[in-house]
Parts: C-alpha cells; sequence; structure tokens
C-alpha cells in the first residue's frame, strides 16, 4: 500500500528494509516511524492519510476550541467473590427513576444507566471480573472513571478484593468503598476501614480522602448515600465530552447471536453516535443497523457516557477495542483490513509489549522510567521480600516497582494487570495455570519463573542497567 501511494514497486520498499536489516514480507504492516522514513527517503513528501491515526487508534484529537459538555460518570464495581458485587449492581438498576415507566425485562447488556432522583445519571458497567476491566485498560481504552469497591461488613477484605485495589490503583481510577451486608448481624464496618488501611486506602472516617459508604444490596439501604458519593466524586473529576462530533468508545462485550449476527455493547466517550453511521470497532466494521438498550428499546444516537448495543457490525470485536465513526465504507475497510493484517502479525510475532525486553526498549527511549512488574510468589513472605528489594534497585532516574505481589499460582488476573501495565510476570516457586498461560501468549505477556530471589534480582538490575547506560 505505502508503496502505491508512492507510486514506487513494492520489492524496491522491500529490499530497501532490508538493507536496514530488517526483514519484511510485502503484506506486513509496518510502524508509523519507519514508514515515515521510508517515504523521505524515497524522496517523497510525508502526508499522513488523515489527522487520524490508523496505528494507535484512529481517534482524532479533541479540538481545544471544542465546547465540552458534562457527562455522566462510569463506574465498575468491583471486589471479592460473594461480597456482593452482582446484588448491588441490581440494587443500583432498580433505583432508575425511569424505569418504572419504560418497564420491560432488561436484557444484560454489559453496561446501564441509572437515572437519578436529582435528575443526574451514573452508568454502570456490569462486566463480570477484573480481568474484563484489566482487559479493557490494556487495549488502552480507559473507560471506567470511578471504582466501587464492594467489601462485606461481615467477611472484611479478602484476596480478592487486595486484587481490586491493585487493578484500580493501577488504573488511576478514584474508589469508593461500599461497605456491604450492613444488615447481617456480624457486620463489622470498623473492622473493614481497618483493614482498608494496610492497603493504603485511608476513608474520610479516618481523616483520608476515600468515601466510604455503607450499604445493604439486600435490603436496600444505603443506596441514595452511595449515588450521591458517585456523583461527588465525578463532580471532581469534572467529567466532560464534546458530544457536537462523530462518536468514539470503547467495546464493552460483543458476540455473534443466531438471528442478530454480530452484536456488540460499546459505550460512547466522545460525540454522538446515530444509527446509520459507519463505524470501525477494533478490526470490524459495519453500517450501525440498530441501537438498542439494556431494556430492548431502540435509540436513535447515543451520546458520552451513553452505552448500547449496535447491530451491523461484520465481526465480533474484542471488549477494550476502540471504535470510531468514520466518514465513509471505503475508510471504513481501509481500517478495518489494516487492523486484520496487523492482528495475524501480532500473533504470529512479537506483538504485545509486556516482556522485560520490550520494556527495556521503551526504558532506553526514554518513554517510560520504571520498570514495572507483577510478583507472584509460593509465600507472602517471598512476594514481599522480591517487591521490597526490586525497589531499592536503579535510581531517580530509572527504578523497578512491584503493582502487585501475591502469593499463589499465576492467573488470568495476573496476567491481565500486568498487560495493562505493560509489565512482566515474575512467578517465584509457582506456575501458571493452563488459562494464564494461553492469555499471555494470546496478549504477549512474559511469565518468568524462577526460584532463586537473587536471580530475580539480577535480571531486573540488567534491565534497568540496560536503560541507564550506553551514551553518557
Ligand atoms: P458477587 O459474587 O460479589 O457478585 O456476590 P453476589 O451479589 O452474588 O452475592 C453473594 C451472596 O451474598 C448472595 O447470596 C447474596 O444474596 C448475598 N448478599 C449480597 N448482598 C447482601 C446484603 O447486603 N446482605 C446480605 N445479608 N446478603 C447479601
Amino acid at each position: 500500500d505505502l508503496a502505491a501511494r508512492m507510486a514506487e514497486r513494492a520489492a524496491d520498499v522491500v529490499k530497501y528494509l532490508m538493507k536496514q536489516g530488517q526483514m519484511v514480507r510485502v503484506n506486513d504492516v509496518l510502524d508509523q516511524d519507519t514508514a515515515e522514513l521510508i517515504v523521505s527517503d524515497f524522496g517523497h513528501v510525508v502526508k499522513r492519510v488523515s489527522e487520524s491515526d490508523v496505528e494507535t487508534g484512529f481517534i482524532a484529537e479533541d479540538d481545544p476550541e471544542d465546547t465540552k459538555k458534562p457527562r455522566p460518570p462510569v463506574v465498575t464495581v468491583m471486589g471479592h467473590v460473594d461480597h456482593g458485587k452482582t446484588s448491588l449492581l441490581d440494587a443500583l438498576r432498580a433505583t432508575d427513576v425511569v424505569a418504572g415507566e419504560a418497564g420491560g425485562i432488561t436484557q444484560h447488556i454489559g453496561a446501564y444507566q441509572v437515572n437519578l432522583k436529582s435528575g443526574e445519571k451514573i452508568t454502570f458497567l456490569d462486566t463480570p471480573g477484573h480481568a474484563a476491566f484489566s482487559a479493557m485498560r490494556a487495549r488502552g481504552a480507559q473507560a471506567t472513571d470511578i471504582v466501587i469497591l464492594v467489601v462485606a461488613a461481615d467477611d472484611g477484605v479478602m484476596p480478592q478484593t487486595v486484587e481490586a485495589i491493585k487493578h484500580a490503583k493501577a488504573s488511576g481510577a478514584p474508589i469508593i468503598v461500599a461497605v456491604n451486608k450492613m444488615d447481617k448481624p456480624d457486620a463489622n464496618p470498623n473492622k473493614v476501614l481497618q483493614d482498608l488501611l494496610q492497603h493504603e486506602i485511608v476513608v474520610e472516617q479516618m481523616s483520608g480522602d476515600v468515601q466510604a459508604i455503607e450499604v445493604s444490596a439486600l435490603k436496600k439501604t444505603g443506596l441514595d448515600n452511595l449515588t450521591e458519593a458517585i456523583t461527588l466524586q465525578a463532580e471532581l473529576l469534572e467529567l466532560k465530552a464534546n458530544p457536537d462530533r462523530p462518536g468514539d468508545g470503547v467495546v464493552v462485550e460483543s458476540q455473534v447471536e443466531q438471528g442478530r449476527g454480530s452484536v456488540a455493547t460499546v459505550l460512547v466517550k466522545r460525540g454522538t453516535l446515530k444509527r446509520g453511521d459507519i463505524v470501525v470497532a477494533g478490526a470490524q466494521w459495519g453500517r450501525v443497523r440498530a441501537l438498542i438498550d439494556e431494556r430492548g428499546q431502540q435509540l436513535k444516537e447515543i451520546g458520552p457516557s451513553q452505552p448500547a448495543e449496535i447491530l451491523g457490525l461484520d465481526g465480533a470485536p474484542e471488549p477494550g477495542e476502540l471504535f470510531a465513526v468514520v466518514e465513509n465504507e471505503a475508510r471504513a475497510r481501509e481500517i478495518a483490513d489494516y487492523r486484520q493484517r496487523q492482528k495475524r502479525q501480532a500473533a504470529t510475532g512479537s506483538g504485545g509489549g509486556a516482556s522485560l525486553e520490550q520494556m527495556m526498549a521503551r526504558l532506553q527511549q526514554s518513554e517510560q522510567q520504571e520498570i514495572h512488574v507483577v510478583i507472584k510468589a509460593d509465600v507472602q513472605g517471598s512476594a514481599e521480600a522480591i517487591a521490597q528489594s526490586l525497589e531499592k534497585l536503579g535510581n531517580e532516574e530509572v527504578h523497578a516497582r512491584a503493582i502487585h505481589a501475591a502469593p499463589g499460582g499465576v492467573n488470568e488476573s495476573d496476567v491481565m494487570l500486568a498487560k495493562a501495565s505493560k509489565a512482566p510476570v515474575i512467578a517465584f516457586n509457582v506456575r501458571a495455570n493452563k488459562q494464564a498461560r494461553e492469555l499471555a501468549e494470546a496478549e504477549g505477556v512474559e511469565i518468568r519463573y524462577y526460584s532463586i530471589i537473587y536471580n530475580v534480582l539480577d535480571d531486573i538490575k540488567a534491565a534497568l542497567e540496560g536503560m541507564l547506560s550506553p551514551e553518557q
């Protein structure tokens, strides 16, 4: 394609790259820098096809002149299994003030909006598990504005609570704690708040800045306080978007359904998505035949922070992939085709980006000053020991940081957390389960196995020095 656009022979471009030591085939996708270099070396003027960058997601930056309007917050609920995530989401859904009128049975589409008495709205992402949350982030889609951390008052902070805290912190989204099951006789909210302190969550009751709200999803108490806490946090975040532009955003869920074809739930981040628009979503494209909300109602258009199912794509994009309205079918085809090739290439080639080596490369290009790692070990003691020793390596310029260190085998959640933070997983005296291994392979996350702490430190030190060195 590049050769054609320059009116040169493809073989010449391939030959040129080979001389530079880059072995490429005619249909391989080049990164933007290489492409620009080739174009200027062949004596042509570099001109981007459009402002939108096909490679990194084709979403054009907002013009600062654009008028931005407030948008509802997008909230994800996380927490330990059985602490009441599903119950809380159901209870919150039931507080919707217009739900009654519309009636109808709700279907699960992965996201829904609640209309509050105050007239404000909150969008909830209803995707199970932390892995989904990180999968989205890993693909560059920061969909969540606020994380609700559900902790059962009769059970306290548990392993997945800690995991959720890591995911939330890594994403930078503020946390609101929902202390659930307050109706239980053995509820002990103070213990929950104490437990949280150990994980650097200091709630307002303890002079911190994290809101903690006592609720019962079962008895439906405290829900107004919780939604108020969310709107208060949202105000602080000053969430705004420009609705008057072509829509773009993120894919929340998708599948191919019998009789309906490909069905994708999307969440608009900016602009307005209308029925009839031509969209590209990940490596798929299509004309939006229908927009449907979780009550099965047909919509004409959706704006910022609004979710809906869309029908009409030619396949199922992956959760976390970006979508955007494009000007015409030809453009949509071009981008989708490009991405499909890029995906195939990533599947066979290196792709990903979460190995120690790739991290070193990024450090050398000083895109990054910190090496992140996820540590899993056989016992808590070694996980902590490794994390602490790691953080002593390096200097002010470059250092290592364990974004997660916990006992247990490597699971899918670890891999997604690693992927999202472009970090390798250090497995110390533990193995990865099958799903984790497969996911790591698919996502290009490196899992490094060790049984001697010294070796871990040695490798990380080498990686840090690698970027410290050569030309100083
Ligand atoms: P999840 O695994 O976090 O989604 O938890 P669920 O919402 O499935 O809830 C797990 C169990 O806790 C279910 O049996 C719920 O009925 C129960 N549960 C959830 N919230 C409450 C609550 O506020 N009070 C009491 N007593 N039980 C609750």
